[in-house]
């Protein structure tokens, strides 16, 4: 919950170009089971994101793209289902993500050409069995990784991620 004028992310970070409170553990923790279940094709999804741009809500839908091992194209229906799920809860798609199944976590040049809103996370999984997700800006081309979203696919969902924080 959002109030007053405190627009403070949590943890504190100060990177000056409005860097989101970092990926969630639960967000983060969907997007890699996602990548696992569309495996071997890539998987994708939005992001949902709160008035401060911080993600919230990771939507995992079907990949449609003819070219699933190696492209990727969220389905339309399910991007307009999340868009008014997030508009219901006073969100806004604000990101995608996909995965990198045998790749490593870092947008190919058809991720950057793709990539056409410059206020959006760009976030990547990859690759299995261990795949990390990466979090992204991608502005004109030029690609700029979010130092916040690194997580560790090792750690079990459900399980505490203590002393993460710096
Ligand atoms: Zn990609």
């Amino acid at each position: 919950m959002s109030s007053g004028t405190s627009a403070s992310p949590p943890g504190g970070r100060s990177g000056g170009v409005g860097l989101p409170a970092g990926l969630p553990d639960d967000v983060g923790a969907a997007i890699i089971q996602h990548t696992r279940y569309c495996a071997p094709d890539e998987a994708c999804g939005l992001l949902g994101v709160d008035g401060d741009g911080s993600v919230v809500i990771a939507y995992c839908l079907p990949n449609v793209h003819s070219q699933r091992r190696r492209r990727f194209t969220v389905d339309p229906a399910g991007h307009y289902r999340a868009m008014r799920h997030a508009e219901a809860h006073g969100w806004s798609i604000g990101g995608s993500f996909h995965s990198h199944p045998g790749g490593p976590a870092i947008p190919s040049p058809t991720d950057i050409a793709g990539a056409f809103d410059p206020t959006w996370w760009y976030v990547i999984a990859g690759p299995l069995p261990r795949p990390e997700v990466r979090v992204y800006r991608i502005v004109a081309g030029v690609v700029t990784e979010v130092p916040t979203g690194v997580i560790a696919a090792a750690r079990r969902p459900g399980a505490v991620m203590a002393g993460s924080t710096p």
